[in-house]
């Protein structure tokens, strides 16, 4: 039992983590050389000029210094692990958040003292490929996507049966706990809310923590299984499968869209797994070990697409997470649509409100794209070719789904 806890005190500076709609925007003449020599400008319907939506990326004005010391101080009571401490240097006068995350299985490979690679801690599908069982495209040579990391057993009864203990990977509350085998395809799983983000712990043999519940970081949550109402998942490949997830819309506007698609009220509600966007675990572990601030943890990720879309409306997706976007919105007037930037896997990375009136034909409008994520985002839907073998690209599936479940019309 040596899965480590790393603390992190992030300095509090400022407006760094003050949110809409204070934050500054900082996106001013921002660009990014790369995006400007791979992306395609598409032209505005009257032909005469171009448009391009400003850069509005996460950006930290106050970047926090990267730590050095390693301290032993001890844990709370809650934990019952060794610790490796990552404290950063303090200014003096400042106050201080102190940030602890657990890597969710007990053998830890990001802890000082790591027994294993992250790599040997990765469960492989049948393949027995091991980028199989990490995110992104990595299934069905690579044409199908999967959301989180596929994290192995390492301990079994006399029967076989994995006896893995799942830990939380951050302070946070239980906000959804699924005990049915047959009702989801992640099996049991348990979703925890965090200040940023959600972390969902799937294909649970069985959990002990029920909603409402304040969790500490390596706080226990279940034991690791093989549950799902998909294919089944032999013990020998039991594994906890781990995402941390931004929810698409925490409101009404989910609901309608499921129940407009599928005929019914969509079951785990608001943590149904279409309402929920995964990111690469693996990268935010290592940016976070590495003390960078959580509006920051989305910087590296590029733009695969731009999308205008036209609408006096603010999502609850935007005040969900508007610490991480670092934008201001002018209340005083009115927001005719906006200029989202999303990756390559369907997450609004920025969001530049857009207070002009928009005349436009259509609502959803494709502004740019990156052509080096090209290819990726056709499998992903966030782009898609058009069928009339113009080779014209166009807004993908995804993107219009992922707007329409936040509550936008796109038609
Ligand atoms: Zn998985």
């Amino acid at each position: 039992m040596l899965h480590c806890i790393i603390f992190i005190s992030l300095l509090l500076v400022g407006n760094l983590l003050q949110g809409f709609p204070t934050a500054k925007r900082t996106n001013e003449s921002f660009i990014d050389k790369k995006w400007v020599n791979n992306s395609h400008i598409l032209p505005t319907e009257s032909g005469k000029s171009q448009q391009k939506a400003s850069m509005c990326r996460p950006t930290d004005k106050n970047p926090i210094p990267q730590g050095t010391k390693i301290d032993k101080s001890p844990i709370s009571k809650d934990t019952k692990q060794p610790i490796d401490s990552h404290i950063l240097p303090t200014e003096s006068g400042k106050s201080q958040q102190r940030i602890s995350i657990c890597w969710p299985t007990a053998q830890s490979p990001i802890s000082k003292d790591a027994k294993q690679s992250i790599d040997s801690c990765i469960q492989a599908t049948e393949s027995g490929k091991k980028e199989s069982g990490t995110f992104g495209l990595v299934r069905q040579n690579g044409t199908k996507f999967h959301e989180g990391i596929d994290i192995k057993s390492f301990t079994k009864d006399k029967n076989g049966k994995p006896t893995d203990c799942i830990y939380a990977f951050m302070d946070g509350k239980v906000v959804y706990v699924n005990t049915s085998e047959s009702a989801s395809a992640y099996g049991r799983y348990v979703v925890l809310e965090h200040e940023y983000f959600l972390t969902l712990y799937a294909h649970l043999a069985s959990t002990s923590v029920s909603v409402g519940k304040t969790i500490k970081a390596g706080e226990k949550l279940g034991i690791l299984g093989t549950s799902s109402n998909c294919a089944k998942i032999p013990d020998t490949r039991a594994h906890l499968h781990f995402e941390i997830d931004f929810q698409i819309d925490n409101g009404p506007n989910f609901s309608t869209w499921y129940t407009k698609k599928y005929n019914s009220l969509p079951p785990h509600g608001a943590y149904n797994g279409y309402n929920l966007i995964g990111v690469d675990p693996l990268i935010i572990i290592e940016k976070l070990t590495k003390g960078t601030s959580f509006t920051n943890i989305l910087s590296d990720e590029k733009e695969a697409a731009t999308v205008q879309i036209a609408g006096n409306y603010i999502p609850p997706f935007v005040n969900k997470y508007a610490k991480l976007f670092a934008l201001s919105i002018d209340l005083s007037k009115p927001v005719h649509g906006w200029n989202i930037q999303f990756s390559w896997f369907g997450l609004p990375i920025s969001w530049t409100p857009i207070y002009n009136k928009i005349e436009q034909a259509q609502k959803i409008k494709l502004v740019s794209y990156r052509k080096s994520l090209m290819e990726q985002s056709i499998k992903t839907n966030i782009l898609e070719k058009s069928s009339k073998g113009s080779n014209e690209i166009t807004v993908g599936s995804k993107i219009v789904n992922n707007l329409n479940k936040m509550g936008f019309t796109t038609n």
